[in-house]
């Protein structure tokens, strides 16, 4: 007698970011039915948002079609589309058009920006997390230095801060090299060290020990002319 030809696992990974890939990889071309599923049919090199923002490379550049990345193995199946909702007792996953089963789920869908409970501070400073955040940022970088071209007045209030803290600090000089392109003087990158708002550190679930590490820095000194 013939054995039931035995069903393939079905395997959910909800997310094509770093933890989301690196798990399709593992399972692509193993003996499971492996269902990858993400918002953006691309994969997002993150830690180059902000070279995107700073107009150092255009948005292709670092992000790549999940499809081209697994196309290799038959098992695998990508699907575009927002994860509404997880059912964990029917094992099920809900999208907008669809309802998926599964035997194993992966939830890798990474994490939002946090403004330390002062959500109004987003109007001002928008947080970095995908392509459409960096186009945004860029497009309000680019046009504070050309306001600051046409900028006669020697009174008149300067157009463009950067504000950074922490560990964003570090990525800040990005920023500043953009800075140093702008040929005004008006756009300025003074140097302010002070509290933040939120408390005596940054990040309040940090260690005690790197909180004289972590304050506010306000850089707004004299831009270089390079042109
Ligand atoms: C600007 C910036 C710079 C960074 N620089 C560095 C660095 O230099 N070194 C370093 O180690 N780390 C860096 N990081 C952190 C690193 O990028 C993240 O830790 C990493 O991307 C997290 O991977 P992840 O798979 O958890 O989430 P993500 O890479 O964010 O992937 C989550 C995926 O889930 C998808 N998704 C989310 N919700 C849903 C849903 N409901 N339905 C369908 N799909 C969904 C998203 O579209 C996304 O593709 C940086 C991050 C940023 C933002």
């Amino acid at each position: 007698m013939q054995s039931p030809a035995r069903k393939q696992p079905q395997v959910i990974i909800v997310g094509a970011g770093f933890g989301g890939l690196e798990a399709a990889k593992k399972l692509a071309c193993e003996d499971v039915r492996l269902r990858v599923i993400d918002r953006t049919n691309y994969h997002l090199f993150q830690p180059l948002l902000y070279q995107v923002a700073t107009a150092a490379l255009s948005p292709a550049d670092i992000a790549a079609p999940v499809r081209a990345i697994l196309s290799k193995c038959k098992n695998v199946e990508v699907i575009l589309a927002e994860v509404e909702s997880v059912d964990v007792e029917a094992r099920k996953v809900r999208t907008k058009e669809r309802v998926f089963d599964y035997d194993y789920l992966i939830l890798a869908t990474g994490a939002r920006h946090s403004y330390f409970g002062h959500d109004e501070w987003e109007k001002l400073a928008p947080g970095l997390k995908s392509l459409e955040d960096a186009v945004e940022l860029r497009r309000r970088i680019l046009l504070a230095f050309e306001y600051a071209e046409k900028i006669e007045d020697e009174a008149a209030p300067v157009p463009a801060r950067r504000v950074s803290a922490g560990l964003v600090r570090e990525r800040a000089k990005t920023i500043a090299r953009a800075w140093r392109r702008s040929a005004h003087e008006r756009a300025r990158d003074e140097h302010y060290r002070g509290r933040c708002a939120s408390g005596p550190r940054i990040y309040s679930v940090s260690r005690e020990n790197l909180g004289g590490r972590q304050h506010c820095v306000v850089r707004r000194k004299n831009a270089q002319r390079t042109g």
